[in-house]
């Protein structure tokens, strides 16, 4: 079997578009465009690029950009208050303090001060209680954006064996937890998992989220699973995800590239979620005035 590619790019390009026009149908409506204010701290080269590419993409969707960046040396007090501010402006629909922050600062604590919602990073300890609960709330945007690939290739989950390999708070956690929610059983591998090849074999959706180099090969996929690779990984020949696509293609039924899978839902999500996070202050705005 040689598995057919999952074009990321695309589905990715259709949640765009589909944004741009709610978005179009928003300002119409409330005469205000949504808002996203992202916060960079520091000059780290990758976050530098990514909060770039988050802030194209929110511009071509009609998203108001609000953009601060800080330097390294400020204080913890000082990006809170930065933070409470963007809680307040209602130009804002939407706050993601780009993480890693440079050492000196908590990461976690400061995420935990964006009001919930304006969580578009779904990372706040409400928006993870909302999602253990299974109750509406703004989700992670690899992990939904890893459920929305699955929907656009019409692949069942209900009742499906799902493995999920890795762990964090920022991938393996959120994602397992929104297959579960789809009603898939779930099996969440780490480092400390025994004999991962026999494990990942049960599976008929494997979703890879090591962030180790092509660490799942043939051996770790059963014939015909789908299979979602998270990883990016720089490598000597240049990206690479965590599953050995040329052989693993070989075995799979549906394979995403990388680049090219998961990496654009990414950005596609953050624009839906901060849609999303605009439309709920609509409607608090609306019955608060009621
Ligand atoms: P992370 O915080 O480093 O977590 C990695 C997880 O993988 C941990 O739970 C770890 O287990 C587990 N793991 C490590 N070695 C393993 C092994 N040999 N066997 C089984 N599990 C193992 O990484 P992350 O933030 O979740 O990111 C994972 C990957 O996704 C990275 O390559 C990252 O760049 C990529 N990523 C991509 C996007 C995107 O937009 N495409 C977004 C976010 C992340 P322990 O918990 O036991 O240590």
């Amino acid at each position: 079997m040689t598995a057919a590619i999952i074009d990321g790019r695309a589905v990715a390009e259709r949640v765009r578009e589909q944004v741009a026009g709610e978005v179009a149908q928003l300002v119409e409506r409330t005469g205000r465009p949504p808002g996203l204010a992202t916060i960079l701290v520091g000059d780290d080269p990758a976050s530098v690029v990514y909060v770039a590419m988050k802030r194209k993409a929110c511009a071509e969707a009609g998203i108001a950009d609000h953009h601060q960046h800080l330097p390294t040396d400020v204080s913890q007090a000082d990006v809170a208050a930065l933070i409470e501010r963007r809680n307040a402006d209602p130009e804002v629909s939407g706050i993601l303090l780009q993480l890693p922050v440079p050492a000196g600062l908590n990461g976690q604590d400061l995420t935990g001060l964006i009001a919930p919602g304006k969580d578009v990073d779904g990372l706040t300890p409400i928006s993870v209680g909302r999602l253990v609960r299974g109750t509406p709330g703004l989700r992670p945007c690899t992990p939904v954006g890893v459920i929305a690939l699955l929907d656009a290739y019409d692949v069942p989950l209900e009742g499906a064996e799902t493995v999920v390999v890795g762990r964090s708070d920022l991938v393996g956690k959120p994602v397992s937890l929104l297959l579960l929610a789809r009603h898939a059983t779930v099996t969440i591998c780490h480092s400390r998992t025994r004999d991962l090849s026999a494990v990942c074999s049960r599976a008929d959706v494997l979703v890879a989220a090591a962030g180790i180099p092509r660490l799942l090969g043939a051996e770790h996929v059963k014939p015909g699973a789908v299979v979602i690779d998270v990883g990016v990984n720089r490598a000597e020949q240049g990206l690479v995800g965590d599953v050995d696509f040329a052989t693993v293609a070989e075995r799979a039924r549906l394979i995403t590239p990388v680049p090219g899978g998961v990496g654009p839902m990414t950005i596609a999500m953050l624009l839906r979620n901060t849609l999303l996070a605009a439309g709920l202050q609509e409607s608090a705005g609306a019955q608060s005035a009621a």
